[in-house]
């Protein structure tokens, strides 16, 4: 079980990318993503995507951020570029555990670097949490994102020229 922890989230500031992020979660692999502040507006937006192309993906928002990590059971993963190389901490985490990732939006306070079991940068340049997000998970589940059938009303199969979509809605 992978659940992204989105904090720092601005309703109008950071709804596009809020959005990436979830969809990122989602297409990389995660089960879950929880959004601090509520947004109607997000979790509306996902779930639509989720109806049309398949999978169990789950969005909460509106949560007590602190909460949700003190009470978290398995790894607590903050992606940061402050912390420690991603090459390092990947081999260290144990992957039988359920895995919370936490992803920022603005400043991130220091409690959370250090409720952290990990703090890890992908890179230590300033990038962006869908960037880092993607390559954390591609890393984590070793490029099995790629293969998961989401089985959704709309499939889109692979070309090189053109798209070819089947939709099973009828
Ligand atoms: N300035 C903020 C701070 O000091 O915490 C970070 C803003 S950054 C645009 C938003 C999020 O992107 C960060 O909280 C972090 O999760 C992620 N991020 C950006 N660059 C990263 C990197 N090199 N490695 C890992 N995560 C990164």
């Amino acid at each position: 079980m992978i659940t992204v922890l989105r904090i720092g989230h601005r309703i109008s500031r950071d709804k596009r990318i809020t959005t990436h992020v979830a969809l990122v979660a989602r297409a990389f692999g995660a089960d879950k993503i929880i959004i601090d502040t509520k947004d109607n507006k997000i979790e509306d937006n996902v779930r639509s995507i989720c109806a049309r192309f398949g999978g169990d993906f789950e969005i909460e928002s509106g949560v007590d951020k602190k909460k949700i990590i003190k009470e978290w059971g398995g790894v607590i993963v903050h992606l940061t570029m402050y912390g420690e190389k991603l090459n390092k901490s990947i081999d260290e985490i144990d992957k039988n555990k359920d895995l919370l990732i936490i992803i920022g939006a603005e400043k991130v306070p220091p409690q959370i670097y250090e409720m952290a079991d990990f703090n890890v940068s992908v890179g230590n340049q300033p990038h962006s949490e869908v960037a880092a997000l993607a390559v954390f998970l591609d890393r984590y589940n070793m490029g099995s994102w790629n293969e998961k059938q989401f089985n959704g009303k709309i499939e889109i199969l692979p070309s090189n020229k053109g798209k070819k979509v089947v939709s099973k809605d009828k």
